[in-house]
């Protein structure tokens, strides 16, 4: 569909669906009064637009509805009206590339009320912006430079379960500036027994001897990592989901971190030293082309619905 000038302006930025409303990215806001804001008590989940197609649309929707069920949020919206939403805000937006979120915030306490969450209306924020990456450019092209973060370690599952997709991102931002002090890009987290969990929005996987390894705990079930799997096991690489202790982690051929946003980002530096002579390993190079390559095939893939733009 064609469209003015002037609604292309309002909406280039993105588009957003706030508790029933579309509106151009840019005009939505929640209540400073909101338990999502003031207590970061929001399950999230965000699906990546490629080539005018969601990838594993379905996955993520079911992922989100799984964090939302086991914090007991309960939104108004079903999932298949969570599907059309997202199509409509990606539409809108005219996005060929986009970062696609689904926030569930547990919403304001309701007057004269106890003040406990119970008691406050759930409700959906969903936004489509141009598409957004974890790692910048050079970053990629380089490889990442990681650390294991020291100072702070990733939040036990006993008390935030990290496989719920949530706002509770204290721990990786304490890593984020660990990382910058450190000269770094980004900090790895260690779980209390010194095991490696994940990074800031990513998750990551080590090869020892053309063995590809991640943490089996700790941090989120990414649906990149399930897609790595499935590459590995169709480019023949023996791969498995175990405990990695850090030791281990800093001795290996190759690191890789996986995430929507950014999709396979190799790294090149573990903790300053140099992995294959400072550059992107070869099986991560390799599961990152083809990564690319299986999704510009159309693999997992559900083109995006234009025609339902707002008009
Ligand atoms: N770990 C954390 C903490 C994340 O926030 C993310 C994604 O945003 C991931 C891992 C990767 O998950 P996925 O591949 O499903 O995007």
């Amino acid at each position: 569909m064609e469209h003015s000038a002037d609604f292309e302006a309002r909406w280039a930025a993105g588009a957003a669906y706030l508790d029933g409303r579309f509106m151009p990215v840019g005009e939505a806001a929640i209540p400073v009064t909101d338990f999502g804001y003031r207590r970061s008590d929001v399950v999230y989940d965000v699906v990546g637009v490629w080539d005018g197609a969601f990838f594993r649309l379905d996955d993520h929707i079911a992922r989100f509805r799984a964090s939302m069920t086991a914090l007991r949020l309960e939104p108004r919206e079903t999932d298949e009206e969570i599907r059309a939403i997202l199509h409509r805000v990606v539409a809108t937006a005219g996005l060929r590339a986009a970062y696609v979120a689904m926030d569930c915030l547990r919403g304001v306490p309701s007057p004269g009320m106890p003040r406990h969450p119970a008691w406050a209306r759930n409700y959906l924020m969903c936004f489509a912006v141009p598409w957004v990456s974890v790692a910048s450019a050079e970053q990629m092209e380089r490889g990442l430079h990681l650390v294991i973060a020291k100072e702070v370690r990733r939040i036990p599952p006993e008390s935030v379960e990290p496989r719920v997709k949530n706002f509770h991102w204290g721990d990786l931002t304490r890593g984020l500036f660990e990382a910058q002090d450190a000269g770094a890009d980004f900090a790895v987290l260690l779980d209390a027994e010194g095991n490696i969990t994940e990074g800031p929005g990513f998750n990551v996987f080590m090869v020892k001897d053309g063995h590809v390894s991640t943490p089996a705990r700790g941090g989120l079930d990414g649906i990149t990592r399930d897609s790595v799997f499935e590459l590995c096991a169709e480019m023949g690489y023996p791969a498995e989901a175990r405990a990695i202790p850090a030791i281990e982690f800093t001795e290996a051929d190759e690191i890789f971190a996986c995430t929507t946003a950014g999709g396979i980002m190799p790294a090149s530096r573990i903790e300053g030293r140099r992995m294959a002579n400072d550059r992107p390993g070869p099986i991560s190079t390799a599961l990152r082309d083809a990564f690319w390559r299986r999704r510009s095939e159309g693999w997992h893939a559900t083109p995006v619905d234009y025609g339902a733009a707002a008009t």
